[in-house]
């Protein structure tokens, strides 16, 4: 069975060639083709014929290919993690985090998906519709354009896919430039699973690429800068077609003075290292009550002091990887300079690292107020600014300080104390002694507040958004004619007043 794919010429695709390297070696990997606005719309016309068959497999037959898919990943596992840590920089182990999200992802949808998007019965209290059944069904949107950033480069641009298949829709895939490769790879898991012809399709590409996808699919779901993410939106809006936005973030985490040390150390440290602080979710200020501050930054200091950065080479081989995107490496050096000329210390790190590849070293700072980039802008890099605060309300006014909302973490030895916190934060997701984890919890729905995003993954709403909405009522019982009706007649017009008058009056003459 024949995936078309964007390496076909029936897509006339190659107008320029994107050079792929290894951004933690400067290795060039390979050459992809950039599709131009024609081939996009050839693949979405594709992908918009093929559709309906996909649909009318039903839940249970796509489920398994979702279980074929899922064999196909653990038969592959090698192949799938070197194209990731290749095309990306990032340490093994991080790849394998992208592993695990897929192979569970595919698991979870299967299950999932019918029951989220069964149709719901519902009643109505108003006597004017009396008799009538009626219930909401869900249906597929057609085609979704998938539209992915570099640092994730399979859990953001495949991972957002699964769901999408799994409503019964075709869907077109346009990864970062940066990193195309792996979402290439997903093209011949589709081949190899026997997915019907042009039902997942990839098409490489820069901004052109992607806004020729918004301008044929019948729904973004993009994730990447809020920058982009406002062209996105309004290029979308333009058509009328719903987008969800997954967008940047400045994630905080409070530690608060009964904290336990190690915990809060090690989610600190992770938090803010994890890929090299690329994640949407990085941990990136840290505000520390004072009864704790001083402890808290010797431990974090030498944790920090123990992190080995270099070129990945497999399991174990260092902690933080490369810098993916080589404008990137400015923004971080840019937020860390900022930081010192207004009077922060570096305590570790504080500068790009050496060789071919893209590096910065592990970076903490302290003595950080929000006159600084670092603690203001999306900093995107191995960073860790720690500043200390009198309590857990000075904490929570800094926090909600911010532009973004997307994720934010407090670190307690009172559970409860942590739960009554969290929802004083203004982000979509809190996490109480953890960071992160949760984007493993496919039923827990996230996305952002503020400029952090629209809408959500994950969870019910998560597939919900991939469908249109359908109200269906019947009135199975119908008589010649209901009082409403034409030609009106003032006496069932009075009646129905009175009925309206002893429904609705009941409440006010209650209360007087
Ligand atoms: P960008 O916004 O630069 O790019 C994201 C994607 O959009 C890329 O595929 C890019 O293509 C494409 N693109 C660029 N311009 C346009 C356009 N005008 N129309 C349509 N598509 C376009 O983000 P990055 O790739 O730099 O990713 C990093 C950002 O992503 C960070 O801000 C991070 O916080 C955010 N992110 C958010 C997540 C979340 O869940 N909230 C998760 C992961 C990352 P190309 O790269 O080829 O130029």
């Amino acid at each position: 069975m024949a995936i078309r794919s964007i390496t076909e010429p029936t897509l006339d695709a190659a107008v320029a060639a994107i050079a792929v390297d290894n951004p933690a070696t400067g290795a060039p990997i390979t050459d992809v083709p950039t599709t131009s606005p024609d081939g996009v719309r050839a693949a979405v016309a594709a992908a918009r014929k093929a559709q309906p068959r996909w649909q009318a497999l039903g839940f249970r037959r796509r489920r398994a290919l979702f279980h074929t898919s899922q064999q196909w990943f653990l038969d592959n596992r090698q192949r799938v993690l070197d194209s990731i840590v290749a095309e990306n920089g990032k340490a093994e182990e991080e790849a394998v985090v992208e592993f695990i999200y897929c192979v569970s992802a595919f698991s979870f949808w299967s299950r999932r998906a019918k029951g989220f998007l069964k149709d719901r019965s519902v009643r109505s209290a108003s006597p004017f519709v009396f008799g009538r059944g009626m219930h909401t069904r869900r249906a597929p949107l057609g085609v979704i354009g998938v539209i992915g950033p570099w640092n994730n480069p399979l859990i953001n641009s495949f991972g957002d896919a699964i769901p999408a298949l799994a409503a019964g829709n075709a869907v077109v895939l346009k990864p970062s430039e940066q990193t195309p490769l792996t979402a290439l790879l997903m093209l011949e898991m589709a081949r190899d699973c026997g997915y019907p012809d042009d039902v997942f399709q990839v098409v490489t590409g820069a901004a052109a690429t992607g806004e020729a996808l918004i301008d044929e699919a019948d729904f973004v779901m993009f994730t990447g800068s809020t920058r982009t993410g406002r062209r996105v939106a309004a290029r979308a809006a333009e058509r009328l077609i719903p987008s969800s936005l997954e967008l940047g973030g400045k994630d905080a985490l409070i530690v608060l003075a009964d904290a336990p040390l190690e915990r809060a150390v090690n989610v600190a440290v992770h938090g803010a290292l994890f890929n090299g602080g690329q994640t949407c979710t990085s941990v990136e200020r840290v505000y520390v009550e004072a009864g704790i501050y001083d402890r808290f930054l010797t431990a974090v200091a030498q944790r920090v002091g123990e992190i080995r950065a270099g070129v990945p080479a497999g399991l174990g081989s260092v902690d933080v990887g490369a810098m993916t995107f080589p404008p990137q490496l400015d923004i971080v050096d840019d937020h860390v300079r900022d930081a010192v000329a207004r009077g922060a210390r570096v305590l570790a790190g504080g500068k790009r690292g050496e060789g071919p590849g893209r590096f910065y070293e592990p970076t903490l700072l302290v003595d950080v107020d929000h006159s600084m980039k670092c603690m203001r802008e999306e900093t995107f890099g191995p960073t860790l600014p720690i500043m200390k605060v009198r309590d857990a309300e000075e904490a929570v006014r800094l926090v909600n300080d911010s532009e973004y909302g997307l994720q934010a973490s407090i670190i307690t030895g009172d559970a409860h104390r942590g739960r009554r916190l969290a929802a004083r934060l203004e982000a979509g997701a809190v996490t109480v002694n953890d960071a992160q984890s949760n984007y493993l919890a496919l039923g827990l729905p996230m996305g952002g507040w503020k400029n952090s995003g629209l809408g959500v993954r994950h969870g019910a709403e998560g597939i919900r958004k991939y469908t249109k909405l359908q109200s269906i009522s019947v009135n199975s019982h119908p008589t010649r004619r209901d009082p409403h009706m034409m030609p009106f007649e003032p006496s069932s017009y009075r009646l129905i007043l009175k009925l309206v008058g002893f429904l609705y009056g009941r409440y006010k003459a209650r209360r007087s």
